[in-house]
This record gives C-alpha cells, sequence and structure tokens, in this order.
C-alpha cells in the first residue's frame, strides 16, 4: 500500500472492530486471559496479546502499526509525548558512563533533558555546534553509543546529513538515532537513509490539531545489537523476564521489544487510548494536511525573503537557503511549515499586533502560531548557548497553519508595519 493507503485505511480489521468504520477507542485497562497457560505465554511474551493497558492497547495498536508502516520500519512504541519518546529511546541504548553525541541546534526540550536530567543519571552528551560531518567523528569514542539528530531542527531549522551521520555511526558500530518530527515520514524517511531509530513528537503534525500529547518510537529493524560487545542489555539475560536475551528472543524486533516490555512496563509513559485514537484521526489527513502546510510556508517564505524590513528568512526549500541542497536530497515534498525569520522592528510589538497567528510555544497544528525563542522558550539559555542555539534576539519562528494564504500574509504584513512604529 502507498503512504495515502495506508494512513487512511492501514490495518484496519473491521471483523475484529464490530464493523465500525471508524477504529472506536478502547479505554480499557487490562485484558482478560483465555487460561492459566494463556496468561503465563504472554507474561513470557511467546505470544502476542494485550495484559494491561500500561503495555499496550488496541488504540495504541493501531497508530503504531500505521507509523511503522509509514516509516518503513518493523514495529513502533506510542508513548505518552515526544520527550519520553525521546527518554525511552535514549535508556533503551545508553547506561550510566555511556556517551552520546548531538548537535547543539536540536529542539529546547530535548537540549535540556541532555544537558541536565541525563547528566544528571551519569549519561554524557557532546553537543556538535557545526555541521561538519567530521567534527561528529571525531568526537566519538568507546563509551559512544549512538548518534541524535533532528531532521529538521527545531528551532533554527536545519536539514540534517541524515546519509552522511549514519555512515559514520555504522562505521563505529552504534546506531543512528533521528527524531522526524517537523517533516513526518510523508516528507522524510530517515530509514531510507541508513537511520536505525525514529522518534516523533505526534503531538505536532502527526495528531495535528493541537489537541493531543503523545510520541512514537519506531524500530527500522536493520541494527544489529550483537554485533559487538557494546550492548550488553540486549545480548546479556534480563532477568526479569527469566533471563531472555532480547537479541535471540526478538531478532529485529528487539529494540521495539524491549523499549516496551523493560522501559514502558517500568516506567509507565505509554499513551492514553484516547490520544492514540486522535492521533489516529489525525493521521488518517497528514498526506493532505502536509501539503498545505508545504504550500502556504513556502508562499510566505518567498514573500518575507524580498521584504525590505525582514532581516533573514530560514526555510529550506528556499535556494538562498545554506541547506538548500540537503533539503532537495532528503524532503520530498517540501520543507514542512517552519519558518525562522528576522524582524527588522520591536520583537514584543510585532508579536503582539499579529491577530491570525497564534502567539504559543506549539508546531504543526492546522493554526498558524508563532513563538519568539529569544523571549519564551530560550529565555532560559545563557547569552552563549542562544548563539550556539542560533537564536537572535530578532528570531521569530513561526509554523504556517491551513489558513487562507493572502489573510496569513495580510497578517505578517500588518504586524511588520506595526513593530516599525
Ligand atoms: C515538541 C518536540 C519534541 C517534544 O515533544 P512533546 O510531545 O512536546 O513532548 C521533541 N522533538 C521535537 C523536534 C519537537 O518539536
Amino acid at each position: 500500500m502507498k503512504f495515502e493507503t495506508l494512513a487512511t485505511q492501514g490495518f484496519i480489521d473491521l471483523k475484529k472492530q464490530n464493523h465500525a468504520v471508524s477504529t472506536p477507542i478502547y479505554a480499557n485497562t487490562a485484558y482478560s486471559f483465555d487460561s492459566i497457560e494463556h496468561a503465563l505465554n504472554l507474561f513470557d511474551l511467546k505470544v502476542e496479546g494485550d495484559i494491561y493497558s500500561r503495555l499496550s492497547n488496541p488504540s495504541n495498536d493501531m497508530i503504531e502499526k500505521r507509523i511503522a508502516a509509514l516509516e518503513g520500519g518493523v514495529g513502533a512504541l506510542a508513548t505518552s509525548s515526544g520527550q519520553s519518546a525521546v527518554l525511552i529511546t535514549i535508556l533503551n541504548i545508553a547506561q550510566c558512563g555511556d556517551e552520546i553525541i548531538t548537535s547543539s541546534k536540536i529542539y529546547g526540550g530535548t537540549y535540556n533533558l541532555f544537558s541536565k536530567t541525563f547528566k544528571q543519571m551519569g549519561i554524557k552528551f557532546i553537543f556538535i555546534d557545526s555541521d561538519n560531518l567530521e567534527d561528529y567523528e571525531n568526537a566519538i569514542t568507546d563509551k559512544t553509543k549512538c548518534i541524535y539528530t533532528e531532521t529538521l531542527g527545531n528551532p533554527s531549522i536545519k536539514v540534517a546529513d541524515i546519509e552522511g551521520l549514519a555512515n559514520i555511526a555504522h562505521k563505529h558500530g552504534i546506531p543512528l538515532v533521528v527524531d522526524n518530527t517537523v517533516p513526518t515520514p510523508y516528507l522524510c524517511r530517515p530509514i531510507e537513509f541508513g537511520a536505525d531509530i525514529i522518534v516523533h513528537s505526534t503531538t505536532k503534525y502527526i495528531s495535528g490539531h493541537g489537541n493531543a500529547m503523545g510520541g512514537i518510537i519506531v524500530d527500522s529493524g536493520k541494527f544489529d545489537w550483537s554485533q559487538n560487545d557494546k550492548f550488553p542489555m540486549y545480548t546479556e539475560p534480563d532477568e526479569s523476564y527469566h533471563g531472555i536475551i532480547y537479541t535471540k528472543e526478538f531478532g529485529n524486533m528487539a529494540f521495539i521489544v524491549k523499549s516496551r516490555a523493560h522501559l514502558v512496563r517500568d516506567l509507565g509513559c505509554i499513551q492514553s487510548p484516547f490520544n492514540a485514537y486522535l492521533t489516529q484521526l489525525g493521521l488518517e489527513s497528514l498526506h493532505v494536511r502536509m501539503e498545505r502546510h508545504c504550500e502556504n510556508a513556502m508562499k510566505v517564505a518567498k514573500h518575507l525573503e524580498k521584504h525590505p524590513h525582514i532581516n533573514f528568512v530560514n526555510y529550506p526549500y528556499l535556494e538562498s537557503s545554506p541547506d538548500y541542497k540537503l533539503a532537495q536530497k532528503y524532503l520530498k515534498h517540501g520543507a514542512s511549515s517552519l519558518i525562522g525569520f528576522g524582524v527588522n522592528g520591536d520583537g514584543t510589538k510585532f508579536i503582539e499586533a499579529l491577530n491570525l497567528f497564534i502567539h504559543a510555544t506549539n508546531l504543526g497544528d492546522v493554526r498558524s502560531v508563532i513563538t519568539y525563542p529569544a523571549g519564551t522558550t530560550h529565555r532560559q539559555l545563557s547569552a552563549e548557548q542562544k548563539i550556539r542555539a542560533g537564536i537572535t534576539d530578532d528570531f521569530m519562528r513561526a509554523s504556517i497553519g491551513l489558513e487562507n494564504i493572502d489573510d496569513i500574509i495580510e497578517d505578517l504584513e500588518n504586524a511588520i508595519r506595526i513593530s516599525r512604529t
């Protein structure tokens, strides 16, 4: 099945859902066992099935199957938020004493998780400032367990060289993890370029209507966790499951099975079935929405690019973008709807003069949303950290929505004018 068909009809089993055309919500906590033997087999991971909704649930299963297929992976795990998808992914790869290499230009929430919480847990992140692949490779040590990147960095809107990073990671026997939130699998399928694990905040474009927190982890099934002695969590017995060895028992599903059976079991950050239901509704129109998000964003980017009172425009599909070549390689139908730009005027006045753009910290909503990172999300960063994250005082980040393009541009024009009064 092609993307659009998978997104709308993939994995529906009408008989299993009482012939209901739209998949219902399974608002269940627990699932009954057929027999003692059935229960034991479920607990020993010998048969598939639902036990308790902290582990799995049919509503979650639907989005997991669809998004795994859309990304080209072997399995997925829906989590309570994008943050918890990142948390589970890292804990499923690294332990105290390990190191991970990433870019300094990543999403602010991920930056905090990496630089503070994981540091407290003894997992060290090395933040690379440049886009130079050699700098990533030079940072690898015996302790390095993965490279982590974002297809489209948020908020600085950089395009990652996924294939280049995957080659380096694989040369050193470690996986590449890619946060694919901003392009979604409709615009980019990082697994095709060598990425091993994909994470998403489904809160953004995938659910798309600004009403459901969620995250998802997709396993490509391509990384061999037993190729070296770097990942003992996979090759040594797990005593909490009668000594199973994940790579032996689950082969190319080892990562995604362990993320659920071990980490979500223990940490509890599973997606709620209600949110999975909303996420599924969003997913069913993802391809249509992404087309219009990209079309509107391109028009806004072109308009601002030639504007006398705009200091710069950051949109990877503009030919003037330093990332234009990478964008053409990695992003299929457009560069999603995040645009960065600098207003030559008073930033606060600009934000407050907007009527149609909603001032909020979100992206990927059907409505146009604007954030002023230097004044809000990145306020807690030091001046030096702001520069490292590519945030200047005039920098605005807009997520262009699905409103009429003339209304969007008129709202921006009006606010630019007022910002200069
Ligand atoms: C929002 C976001 C996250 C975190 O997701 P939540 O759903 O807010 O927890 C992670 N990565 C990127 C790129 C994001 O935009």
